[in-house]
């Protein structure tokens, strides 16, 4: 199995983008590395079935059904791993916002399918997150007040931190300012070795 690098980052915080410059600059520099999105991975997974959802409505479908999707996109991510050339950079949640509440992103099983060895936090300011959110018309994005990002923000850390102790893997917290997203996946890269 390849390295499994977790890049993780509420919704607004340029996560995708940040992927996209790493495989970019990646490229550049001939080494092998390839991004997963979880989200993607699931929203796939459920069109299969004839649930056809918009990617933003998946944190609002039902538990059980999210869990399920969950388990399955961990499954097809962990071969993935298995048959990459390089790297495999994961593009997912440490935690989601449900109408049930906060929920783990990476569950022990599913931890322990990826067996990652670093967590990336890619943080923005909040205010910064909230116009991001409005600005991108590909997204159906709730609206939320500053304050409610800033929880946000900070469940992510938890739960990051509770990975780090199930799984040893490292936490590292890269803030991405607006126009700053090549910096910041530099950073990212460089994390690689
Ligand atoms: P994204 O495009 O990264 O914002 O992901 C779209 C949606 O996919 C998220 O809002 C979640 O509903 C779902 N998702 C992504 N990663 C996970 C995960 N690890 N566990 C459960 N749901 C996830
Ligand atoms: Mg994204």
């Amino acid at each position: 199995m390849n390295r499994v690098v977790i890049v993780t980052g509420i919704p607004g915080t340029g996560k995708t983008t940040v992927c996209n410059e790493l495989l970019e600059l990646a490229e550049g520099t001939g080494r092998k590395v390839a991004v997963i999105n979880f989200g993607t991975v699931m929203v796939e997974l459920s069109r299969k079935r004839d649930k056809s959802l918009h990617r933003d409505e998946l944190r609002k479908s039902k538990l059980s059904f999210q869990r399920d999707l969950q388990a399955k996109a961990a499954k097809v991510i962990s071969q993935k791993a298995i048959d990459a050339e390089g790297d495999l950079i994961v593009d997912t949640h440490m935690s989601i916002k449900t109408l049930e509440g906060y929920w783990a992103g990476l569950p022990i099983p599913v931890l322990k399918l990826l067996n990652p060895e670093m967590l990336v936090l890619v943080e923005a300011e909040p205010l910064e997150v909230l116009s991001r959110r409005v600005k991108d018309p590909t997204r159906r994005r709730d609206k939320v007040l500053e304050d409610e990002v800033a929880e946000e923000l900070l469940f992510s850390r938890l739960m990051a931190a509770a990975c780090s102790v199930l799984t040893g893997a490292s936490v590292k917290i890269v803030k991405n300012p607006s126009g700053k997203q090549v910096d910041a996946a530099k950073e990212v890269l460089r994390l690689l070795g």
